[in-house]
């Protein structure tokens, strides 16, 4: 399985198309846009998506060089609000064979007071922290990241095994991450190398193809982050967990070639973006966003020049 990727790490044409098939089968995942967890399958492995909180951004942060006057009206016409950008933060969980696999550990006590409510949702869906067997990290960020440990330093999966992209810890523990990190996000270095420290040699460290667990194939989507990984659960219906390589349902569909400040290398991360959106849309794939309105599964169609998100 392992060997289903081409063209840099992006997905190959045969994985896609089993999704196709089962796409135009029609899978039965009603869409809920509240907090509470969804469940969706594969056919071999069930995923469960749940929140940790939403975020509040200001637009200059993540599009600085946007024309502000056509975002505005891209978010007014999707019935966003306009005077800050409020993206939801969703965690994935597969359940398949004996593992519980969590994709991302959301931002913990210490980011925002808006986030940090995984354990909460978890326990809402009946989730036992201590079921989980793997944790697995698409990139650094506070939202992403910090929640592996908590108030006391302590991992909060105590058990589990680590998966970590090898580029994404050696860019983050690199002596210069300090200074490639504008001024605003220097804290991100410092949070990243604490969670590093509490892991404590206990990571195995993956890149793009590798087969991270049974059916869990990496896809390498930089640009957001140097080593940012997405991955692609196998199965009759498989799902590709995006992470931040598509961050916003509105605007990285709508204008995937705009650069966003929220990602580290801005060209990089369009060209990520428009070959994901590409390739999701031709085989009419189900993808998680991080940040898509939650629970944030759903599928790529094209729209005019660019495309837009429909929730499955
Ligand atoms: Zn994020």
């Amino acid at each position: 399985m392992s060997t289903m990727l081409r063209n840099g790490g992006l997905l190959s044409r045969r994985t896609f198309l089993a999704g196709t098939a089962a796409a135009l089968g029609g899978a039965a995942f009603a869409p809920v846009r509240t907090a509470r967890a969804q469940t969706l399958s594969t056919g071999s492995a069930e995923l469960t998506v749940v929140s940790d909180g939403m975020m509040t951004l200001p637009l200059n942060f993540t599009f600085p060089d946007a024309p502000q006057d056509e975002l505005v009206r891209l978010l007014e016409e999707a019935g966003q609000p306009t005077d800050a950008m409020r993206p939801d933060c969703n965690v994935t969980l597969v359940r398949s064979g004996d593992r519980l696999v969590i994709f991302d550990v959301g931002a913990g006590p210490n980011f925002m007071s808006s986030t940090g409510k995984l354990m909460k949702s978890l326990e809402a869906a009946g989730v036992d922290p201590g079921e989980v067997t793997d944790v697995v990290i698409t990139h650094a960020h506070p939202d992403h990241l910090w929640g592996l440990t908590d108030d006391f330093d302590e991992l909060v999966f105590a058990d589990a095994d680590y998966h970590i992209g090898r580029t994404e810890w050696d860019f983050w523990s690199s002596s210069d991450a300090m200074s490639q990190m504008p001024e605003d996000r220097q804290t991100f270095v410092v949070g990243a190398r604490n969670r590093f420290a509490a892991l404590d040699g206990r990571v195995n460290f993956i890149k793009g193809g590798d087969e991270v667990l049974p059916g869990i194939e990496a896809v390498d989507t930089p640009g957001h982050t140097p080593g940012h990984l997405s991955f692609m659960v196998h199965g009759a219906e498989p799902v590709l967990i995006v992470g931040d390589a598509i961050s916003n349902a509105t605007v990285s569909f709508a204008r995937p070639g705009w650069p966003t400040a929220s990602d580290q290398d801005p060209q990089q991360g369009a060209g990520t973006r428009l070959a994901l959106l590409d390739r999701l849309a031709t085989d009419k794939a189900r993808a998680i966003g991080f940040h898509f309105p939650h629970p944030g599964a759903g599928m790529v169609e094209r729209r005019g020049n660019g495309f837009v998100y429909v929730p499955a």
